[in-house]
């Protein structure tokens, strides 16, 4: 039990620089019941007195910010612990409106941002990092026959991230939170734009892969009927013609899903075997890394010509 009194100390004729220091404790204790009073000083200056006596209060919530309240909260604790014990953490406040992280040399870092669920970001970020510590390697740099465009960067993006998402997930459940907590508060748009995606079409397979593995994604904010609605309507994209590689690719994610393996690269194989074969691809998890010395190729392997 934590007992704090505060003695607020309000001159009727001046400025109270004690009461500026204080300000952000009153505006809590404002809340609370006074004892006012007057005291009279022996040099005959007049004083109005505020007197708080708050019990059972702690740390006051406007003195904690909403990342240090996250950091404490029960659920975090055994992660937050988990993640210290082998790597150092940094937290940065996000350039974006997402929370994010990174895995380099040992340093993790965690950018915060403005959130609705601030331990429950907190305990997906630190999730990230801690199934990279079991294994999960990221893919930071490709070559890929199939294409060369961004729609490539989103790949490895969407699969690097979904793939991660399946092994976090049941962590996240058993240490306390719930599945519509899982993602950034803008999943509420995702179901909204996943629609859009099926309205406007697509011209090739791997503008709609990242999509489809974001539909496959556990937790987050559609239904499980909506799912399953748009799961035909993903099968069905363009006459069907992409249907038998997105069983396939299903498939593998629920295997990984079910299974217990930190080893995320036969997975990523398989998937972009279902999306070219005879595949010609490489993967590198350094942005320096060139193949045939560094990195996985899916399918025959080959050597970069020239610089
Ligand atoms: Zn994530």
């Amino acid at each position: 039990m934590s007992t704090l009194t505060c003695h607020r100390l309000d001159p009727f004729d001046g400025q109270s620089k004690l009461r500026s220091k204080c300000h952000r404790l009153q505006k809590f204790l404002e809340a609370t019941a006074p004892f006012n009073g007057k005291l009279k000083l022996r040099s005959g200056r007049r004083w109005r007195l505020s007197l708080f006596k708050v019990k059972n209060l702690g740390t006051p919530d406007s003195f904690m910010s909403k990342l240090e309240k996250a950091k404490a909260d029960p659920r975090i604790v055994p992660l937050l612990t988990e993640v210290k014990s082998r790597c150092t953490i940094r937290f940065k406040k996000s350039d974006g409106d997402a929370w994010g992280s990174s895995l380099t040399g040992g340093v993790a870092q965690i950018d915060h941002t403005k959130t609705a669920y601030p331990a429950a970001s907190l305990a997906h970020e630190l999730l990230h990092i801690i199934v990279q510590l079991k294994g999960i390697k990221q893919i930071r740099i490709g070559i890929w026959t199939l294409d060369q465009t961004e729609m490539f960067n989103r790949f490895m993006k969407a699969i690097n991230n979904e793939l991660q998402h399946h092994r976090m997930f049941p962590t996240f459940i058993s240490v306390g939170f719930t599945p519509s907590e899982f993602y950034c508060d803008s999943d509420t748009q995702i179901e909204s734009h996943l629609r859009s995606t099926l309205a406007n079409g697509v011209e090739s397979l791997i503008e709609l892969v990242p999509d489809f593995l974001t539909l496959l994604a556990p937790g987050g904010s559609i239904s499980q009927s909506a799912k399953d609605e748009l799961l035909e309507a993903f099968l069905n994209v363009n006459n069907r013609i992409y249907r038998d590689q997105l069983v396939g690719i299903r498939n593998e994610i629920s295997t990984w899903a079910s299974s217990n393996s930190f080893d995320n690269i036969p997975t990523i194989k398989q998937i972009c075997l279902h999306m070219q074969n005879p595949c010609v691809a490489w993967f590198g998890f350094n942005d320096t890394d060139k193949p045939p010395n560094a990195g996985f190729f899916v399918g025959e392997q080959f050597e970069v010509e020239g610089p």
